[in-house]
């Protein structure tokens, strides 16, 4: 096998501010991995959160390079449990690297990734779209400019939170979801749950730090009136079981979890322990999101519109229209990209 790494700058279409900072544009790694006359796409961004850029995402998959060159490939879930304890401090490079395995298994044998898994594309969950901290004024444009689409997900962690939603309710008869990012109390998060129940909210994604104590995560689980959805809190596949009993449910993203491989048996692992299930993205190219779109059949909740949020990209694959995805097309994760648009 070859694997070939390509860093590739994607502007997005306006500022995007959640409450640990805001971006104007994000850093990629797309890696293409080469056998047999076919090729694998995967990708994997920056996220100052988790430490990781392009250049050490890069770093850490030109060390696997040379070992993959005589490498002989069988299944992505082998390839995985070789690599994976190699990339320990570099998921989000083992994730890239996952994707293109997952994407070459399915161009080699002539099926999609879902199909793969067994999974079938019906009655899939529709996408919500990320509504970015700003300005209140800002804020209205932003949702009236996603008029069409029937969930948002509203991005929290300001002192106005709660006058945020609420103004949105007056504009919108959208579900809203929402996301506070590590950034509530236990007590915070207990009182806005109410407020926000009653303005017709669905759930709140990670209102308490990540390695808050358990003894808080279990009075938010318990006391909460609405589900409380785990994402900095449930990053690897030994976190489901951690989650269980202290959330009510669990947002896999592939750039966590180290890819396909893992976020697979995650989320099989959240249904059978009865937690909601969710996949979200980052803010990156059609090809992550084709690859995590695998995943939507196995979903409560899908949170996928990190390409929609770019101005340009040099990929094509899943679709999100007005919240609808389109059916996964061709073989693998159903992407395709062009090397000379970046
Ligand atoms: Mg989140």
């Amino acid at each position: 096998m070859r694997l070939e790494i390509h860093q590739v700058k994607l502007p997005l279409r306006r500022v995007f501010a959640i409450s640990r900072g805001a971006i104007t544009e994000q850093e990629s790694v797309i890696v293409e991995l080469h056998d047999q006359g076919k090729t694998g796409l995967g990708e994997a961004v920056k996220s100052s959160y988790y430490g990781h850029d392009a250049d050490t995402i890069t770093a850490a998959l030109q060390r696997i390079a040379p070992q993959l060159e005589a490498y002989e490939f069988t299944t992505p879930e082998t390839l995985w449990d070789v690599i994976a304890p190699q990339l320990e401090d570099n998921y989000f490079a083992l994730s890239a690297l996952d994707q293109a395995a997952h994407d070459l298994y399915g161009k080699l044998h002539a099926t999609t990734v879902y199909q793969r898994n067994r999974l079938s594309w019906r009655n899939v969950p529709q996408s919500s779209v990320t509504i970015s901290l700003g300005p209140m004024e800002e804020v209205l444009r932003e949702v009236e400019s996603y008029a069409d689409w029937p969930i948002l997900k509203v991005k929290l962690g300001t002192p106005n939170d709660l006058e945020i939603v609420a103004a949105l309710r007056q504009n919108t008869a959208a579900m809203i979801r929402v996301d506070a990012n590590c950034a509530w109390s236990v007590e915070e998060t207990i009182r806005n749950s109410q407020t926000l129940a009653d303005l017709g909210v669905e759930f709140i994604e990670q209102p308490l730090p990540a390695n808050a104590p358990e003894s808080s995560k279990r009075v938010v689980y318990e006391e909460s009136a609405l589900p409380i959805i785990a994402d900095e809190s449930c990053q690897r596949e030994h976190h489901v079981r951690e989650c269980d009993g202290l959330f009510h449910g669990i947002n896999v993203k592939l750039c966590k979890c180290g890819g396909l491989t893992p976020a697979f048996r995650m989320l099989r692992e959240a249904n059978v322990r009865g937690l909601k299930t969710m996949a979200g993205c980052m803010i990156e190219s059609d090809v992550a999101i084709s690859a995590a779109a695998q995943l939507v059949p196995l979903l409560d909740f899908a949170d996928l519109d990190g390409a929609f949020l770019l101005a340009s990209q040099p990929a094509q694959g899943v679709k999100l229209e007005q919240g609808n995805f389109s059916r996964p097309e061709g073989y693998g994760c159903g992407v395709t990209w062009d090397a000379s648009l970046v």
